[in-house]
C-alpha cells in the first residue's frame, strides 16, 4: 500500500503543489455527479478516467451518489500521518454512506471499476474507509 512516506519520497511536500493538475474531465464522462474538472495530481488522471469508463460501461455510475473530493491538505482520519489526499493520489466519493469506521455500503462491482483500474479501497481496512479509494501504485 501506498503511504505518505512513498509521497512525500515521489512527489516532494504536499503544499508546493508541484505535481497537481487541473484535469479536464473529457465530456463524454461527465454522467451523474462526476465532476466536470478534477485538481488531483498529475499520476491520478489516467486510472481515475479508467475508473469512470469502468462505472459508466458497467452501468455502476447509478451508485456514484455524490462526489466527496480529491485535494486536500490534512491528516489521515483517525491518524497522525499525513492523508494521501494531500498529494491529490486519492478520492472520496459516497461520503454520506461510507462514513470512517462504519460498514461500508458500495455494491462489490462498484468497488471493482476502481480496484481493476489501479486504486486499493478504504473499505478492507481495519478501521474501514468505504468512501475512499487511493492509487494502489507510485
Ligand atoms: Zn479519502
Amino acid at each position: 500500500m501506498v503511504t505518505a512516506q512513498d509521497c512525500l519520497k515521489k512527489y516532494g511536500p504536499a503544499h508546493l503543489e508541484k505535481t497537481m493538475v487541473l484535469w479536464d474531465v473529457p465530456p463524454e464522462l461527465e454522467i451523474g455527479v462526476i465532476p466536470k474538472r478534477i485538481y488531483c495530481n498529475r499520476d491520478l488522471v489516467q486510472p481515475l478516467e479508467r475508473a469512470f469508463r469502468r462505472l459508466i460501461s458497467t452501468g455502476q455510475v447509478n451508485h456514484l451518489k455524490t462526489w466527496d473530493g480529491c485535494f486536500n491538505i490534512r491528516n489521515k482520519r483517525g491518524g497522525r500521518s499525513t492523508s494521501l489526499h494531500a498529494w491529490g493520489i486519492a478520492i472520496d466519493v459516497n461520503a454520506a454512506w461510507n462514513g470512517f469506521g462504519r460498514p461500508p455500503q458500495l455494491p462489490q462491482a462498484f468497488i471493482q471499476c476502481f480496484t481493476h483500474s489501479g486504486f486499493d479501497w478504504g473499505g478492507t481496512w481495519a478501521k474501514p474507509d468505504g468512501m475512499h479509494f487511493q492509487l494502489s501504485q507510485l
